[in-house]
């Protein structure tokens, strides 16, 4: 079994660190020191002594690996028989009467004492995912990240740039925060200059790369990462997944590594829908309550978490995780959040002499970028949740040229995965700029950002996928923008 998980027990759960040494039953059954005491010292109640039908204090517990007394005495009395053959070989009854004892002895133990193989007990096994990788004291001092490691932020977005199209300033907000967050990791704290944690509150519609963004980050720095969703968490106690479940499913991510957890992060989406609903006479348990119980993780605290689950019970091992390095980002569309920017900005530009017209900001696309942590506030969030996330980043909404450089520009754009794809059946396949420019066009009318570029090509590559293959003569398809207009077809070309 792998040695570098920790043992948990099997009856208190607790973990190596926290419960001390542990008798191994085998690889999936281990009891530490306690429960084992309080086990003998329950089991020596008399009520347990009638039911047993003998004094527990003759129960020996067996473990694999460990020699088994009755097996032992057999082959004691074995080697006793043999010698005493050899002195007296004309012996016979003697004989028999030793082979008559040793039968009783292998299958009644010795002095009425009885050999409880635990093993036998065993159900199904314990996953090993379940268990807590164990921690190095030595490694302690050496951090997981080291500041040369970290790219520079200018680097660091010159990576995005290969994944991800426009978003300029978010990719530049989001380097330099990281690069500082990781830099506070790495050096501990800095002597008497204590940097704070930057958490960072992500703004954007859907479908404009919120997730996919942070996914390539961590992907970059070779960090664990968790995607939660806010609207599926609730107050401790409610249906729902409790706030803690958030920092298990990093653990998971870091393969049971508090450690490699510890120094994630963390992305919850969806954080508007956790805004104060106005009006509201019952409690809140899905909306502020979150907000609230997220403030001590966002802030850094010691959580108890259940390892290889998302909700805490008896059967679940706990560890605990500090979350004090994890970055926490948090994402959402806020949809009615340019009502607030706009009805501030006209409210300040409508007073004086150089009043501006009350509908200069109807059609700013830059919107969004002029936001203040009063309009968050205004929205629903409480001040202290803002106040823990004090680096904002709004991202714009994809124009089409965006989404056509989407279709075809970053490393593992869509169009040069089906180019792959189709290339394994030795077929060329191309798409001229009207079917690029009209598969945008499509995808702008949904309204779902780049999300619905996906299914719109997926409808129009389906016909072609299952076609192609048909024919080995086939050696190019160009698709054109009145095929994805449905007023003609793909252009053939012939394998040469
Ligand atoms: P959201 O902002 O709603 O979290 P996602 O990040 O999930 O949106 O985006 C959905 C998909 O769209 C991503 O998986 C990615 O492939 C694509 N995408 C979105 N924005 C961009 C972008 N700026 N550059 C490249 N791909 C993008």
């Amino acid at each position: 079994m792998n040695n570098e998980y920790e043992d948990v027990c099997s009856i208190c759960h607790r973990t190596e660190r926290t419960a001390g040494r542990m008798l191994k039953m085998n690889d999936t059954l281990c009891i530490c020191m306690d429960c084992l005491q309080k086990s003998t010292d329950m089991l020596n109640q008399s009520p347990y002594k009638e039911m047993l039908g003998m004094d527990p204090s003759e129960l020996s517990i067996m473990m694999p690996g460990m020699p088994n007394p009755s097996v032992e005495a057999a082959a004691e009395d074995k080697a006793k028989i043999e010698t005493s053959e050899k002195e007296e070989p004309d012996g016979g009854d003697k004989k028999e009467e030793q082979k008559e004892e040793k039968k009783t002895n292998q299958s009644a133990p010795r002095g009425g004492t009885f050999f409880l193989n635990l093993n036998d007990l065993m159900g199904g096994n314990i996953n090993p995912r379940t268990k807590i990788k164990k921690r190095n004291p030595d490694e302690k001092s050496e951090p997981i990240i080291k500041l040369k490691d970290i790219p520079a932020p200018h680097k660091l977005k010159a990576q995005l740039d290969e994944y991800v199209i426009g978003q300029e300033e978010a990719k530049k907000i989001l380097s330099v925060a990281v690069y500082n967050h990781y830099k506070r990791v790495a050096t501990g704290t800095m002597d008497e200059i204590e940097i704070e944690k930057s958490n960072i509150l992500m703004l954007g519609p859907t479908g404009c790369g919120k997730t996919y963004i942070v996914k390539t980050l961590a992907k970059l720095l070779d960090v664990p990462l968790a995607i939660a969703d806010a609207t599926a968490l609730t107050e401790a106690g409610y249906i729902g997944d409790d706030i803690e479940s958030v920092v298990s499913k990093l653990l998971a991510a870091a393969d049971n590594d508090v450690d490699k957890a510890e120094c994630g992060i963390i992305f919850v989406d969806e954080i508007d829908k956790l805004a104060k609903k106005p009006n509201t006479n019952h409690r809140d348990v899905s909306g502020e309550s979150v907000q609230q119980g997220m403030l001590k993780l966002l802030e850094g605290a010691e959580i108890e978490v259940p390892v290889g689950a998302t909700s805490k019970n008896a059967m679940v091992p706990m560890t605990t995780v500090n979350t004090r390095n994890i970055l926490f980002i948090c994402g959402g569309a806020f949809p009615d959040l340019e009502e607030i920017i706009k009805s501030r900005l006209s409210k300040q530009a409508g007073i004086g002499f150089n009043s501006d017209l009350k509908d200069k900001y109807d059609k700013d696309p830059k919107l969004l970028h002029k936001v203040t942590t009063d309009d968050i506030k205004k929205y629903g969030m409480i001040p202290e949740f803002v106040g823990r996330l004090p680096i904002i980043c709004p991202l714009d909404s994809l124009d089409e040229d965006a989404l056509v450089a989407i279709l075809k520009e970053p490393k593992n754009a869509i169009l040069k995965q089906y180019q792959k794809l189709l290339e394994l059946d030795e077929v060329k396949l191309d798409f001229d700029e009207s079917a690029l420019r009209a598969i945008a066009k499509k995808a702008k009318e949904k309204d779902t950002g780049a999300r619905a570029l996906r299914a719109i090509i997926e409808k129009f590559m389906l016909d072609i996928m299952y076609e192609i293959p048909k024919d080995d003569n086939i050696g190019t398809v160009t698709i054109t923008g009145d095929y994805i207009e449905g007023k003609g077809g793909p252009i053939i070309g012939i394998r040469t």
